[in-house]
């Protein structure tokens, strides 16, 4: 570890701050570190790794293709990215069904928004505050921290205009004849996993088909599954006009993907949009392989039921413990808001001694992303953790 950390201070860009730990290997909800010590993983790379840590059948596909075919070009038609577009129009919000992959979250967002711009021939775009969408200018133009936009603001679009999260009078104001599209997330989950209330998506969407503007749902974190459906739209029964993915979509290795109507991804031509890695033969089987198994596993309805038991373990702390003010979430996606950042860090720190992998997010909120293969006894184990860490607080 010591080498590791020692190559890191010369060699490696500084741009995260990395608790000092480090993995050898990873099975189902378990990782190892490099001294052989395990632990029950409820980061999951970030809500990336739905199945777990190298699940046999997104081994075996990864395995299977690399010995086969990696990567040519969109120069060409490519079956596997033919396929998984099929498998995604079939699992994805009604209406979108045509896709642009790339490899990351902040590309298909960017993707998302150029497409707006193309299709509506307006040019500004209303983002929520609280939001989190990525670090390209673009992406990183409609995220909300401030702290992560000033440093670049030279290199960001100006049009973007932020409206309170949940409220539907101040976004209605915003809408204007310029407006090309809303950008959302359905549960905000970097800023703190902020569930809206229930009549705001679907006043969202009626406002945006009034006004002729487009929605996009930017379904990075909360899609595949996590809060218990494919995607968090479906628990309010609204469909976009674009859709973001990534994540889980790969389970670990690298995919992004935009999902659009027909008739408004039609408005990208040869030429418009582009990514030499994006859905290539080997990300798109292991994305085909993800999809397989979650339908076979039915994670979204494990994430909903198991989800509900892990709640309901967080509210049981809350009622103990003064420092924790607040248990959030749907599904898999929870947080748990404590009275300070401070506390929030010691509960980390507390958990990892013990074994445990948890993630602090919007300063002073616990984010539980686990793989939806997390079993109860997982969670009762992190319960006890927490509880020993909260009691030395
Ligand atoms: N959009 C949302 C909602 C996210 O949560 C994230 C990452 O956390 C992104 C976009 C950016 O994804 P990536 O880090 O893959 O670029």
């Amino acid at each position: 570890m010591e080498r590791v950390l020692e190559i890191y201070e010369r060699h490696v860009a500084p741009t995260y701050r990395r608790l000092p730990i480090a993995f050898s290997r990873g099975r189902g909800a378990y990782l190892w570190d490099l001294k052989g010590k395990r632990y029950v993983d409820f980061v999951g790379g970030i809500a990336v790794c739905a199945l777990g840590h190298c699940h046999p059948s997104l081994v075996g596909a990864l395995r299977r293709q690399a010995g086969k075919l990696m990567h040519v070009s969109n120069l060409y038609y490519i079956q596997q990215q033919a396929e998984l577009a099929s498998m995604l129009a079939e699992v994805c919000p009604e209406g979108i069904e045509k896709f642009f992959f790339c490899n990351s979250g902040t590309e298909a967002v960017e993707a998302a928004l150029k497409l707006a711009v193309k299709h509506s021939k307006r040019s500004k775009i209303v983002a929520a505050e609280g939001s989190f969408h990525g670090r390209t200018a673009a992406s990183l133009a409609a995220t909300w921290e401030k702290a992560y936009r000033e440093p670049f603001l030279p290199l960001l679009p100006e049009n973007f205009e932020f409206v309170p999260f949940g409220q539907l009078p101040p976004l209605e104001k915003a809408l204007g004849e310029e407006t090309a599209a809303v950008i959302l997330e359905p549960i905000q989950a970097e800023g703190g996993v902020r569930v809206p209330p229930d009549d705001y998506l679907p006043g969202v969407r009626k406002l945006c088909r009034e006004r002729g503007v487009l929605l996009i749902l930017d379904e990075v974190q909360t899609g595949m599954g996590r809060t218990g459906r494919w995607f968090a739209c479906e628990h309010w029964g609204v469909s976009p006009d674009e859709l973001t993915m990534a994540k889980a979509l790969g389970g670990g290795f690298p995919i992004g993907c935009l999902g659009a109507k027909a008739e408004v991804m039609d408005s990208f031509q040869p030429g418009d949009h582009a990514s030499t890695f994006g859905g290539n033969p080997l990300a798109c089987e292991v994305a085909r392989s993800v999809i397989r198994t979650i339908r076979k596993l039915n994670l979204p309805a494990r994430a909903a039921r198991v989800g509900k038991y892990f709640r309901g373990r967080l509210e049981e702390l809350k009622g103990r413990f003064e420092v924790i003010e607040e248990v959030r979430g749907l599904g898999l996606l929870l947080g748990m808001e404590m009275k300070s950042r401070e506390v929030a860090e010691k509960a980390v720190e507390g958990c990892l001694r013990r074994g445990y992998l948890i993630n602090r997010t919007a300063e002073k909120v616990l984010r539980f992303v686990p793989p939806l293969i997390i079993e109860r006894e997982h969670i009762d184990g992190l319960i006890s953790a927490l509880e020993e860490t909260l009691k030395g607080i």
